[in-house]
């Protein structure tokens, strides 16, 4: 399986770090060993001094396919979970400077936080809420009609480049409000109220 990450996909977060609007999808990718599953701690890595979460709304792939059409898309996904993409901004930082891949400060072990999965059935993916809460406070309150790509759009976008498989995770950009942890820290993700994730920083 492959995750698929997507950057820059909320106006109010693309503000908040300075960064230019995207005119297609920001793709990036992080490999399987990436997960970070079963409520699991997040040991900070040695290599970072300032390790940011991203809470993120993930499409579970559901079927096989390449240059998915508009018209098909709602087949390609059945699932969805609540996410959270850490990121060494610090380590980025010095990436985007160079022009350098982000591999490095996105793509490392445990950096893809994952809930467990709730059907689409009945959500109005136009219109999910969710909130990522750091020691109890809400730090993110997200809704997906907020998305610059919605998911459907991403979905047959990134297919043009990657031939999607079944249990593929696609990992669909953070809205404002992501900030650093520290040891000791616990965070918490929520899908329209409901609790979704929780993950203590070690
Ligand atoms: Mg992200």
């Amino acid at each position: 399986m492959k995750i698929i990450c997507i950057g820059r996909n909320y106006f109010d977060h693309v503000k908040e770090l300075s960064n230019p609007v995207p005119n297609k999808p920001l793709v990036f990718m992080k490999p399987s060993t990436a997960l970070l599953i079963n409520n699991e701690p997040l040991h900070i890595p040695d290599f970072t001094d300032d390790l940011h979460y991203e809470g993120e709304i993930v499409l579970h792939i559901c079927k096989n396919g390449r240059h998915v059409q508009p018209d098909f898309v709602k087949g390609y996904y059945d699932k969805i979970a609540f996410g959270i993409d850490f990121t060494a901004r610090d380590v980025q930082q010095k990436c985007k400077e160079k022009g350098h891949p982000w591999e490095i400060a996105k793509a490392f072990d445990k950096s893809a936080g994952l809930s467990k999965f709730i059907s689409v059935d009945g959500l109005d993916m136009k219109n999910i809420k969710f909130q990522t809460k750091l020691n109890g406070e809400i730090v993110q309150d997200g809704n997906t009609k907020d998305l610059i790509f919605d998911f459907e759009y991403i979905i047959c976008y990134v297919s043009q480049f990657f031939k999607l498989h079944v249990g593929d995770l696609i990992y669909t950009g953070t809205p404002a409000g992501v900030g650093p942890v520290k040891i000791g820290d616990k965070l918490e993700g929520s899908i329209e109220g409901k609790e979704m994730l929780n993950c203590l920083i070690k």
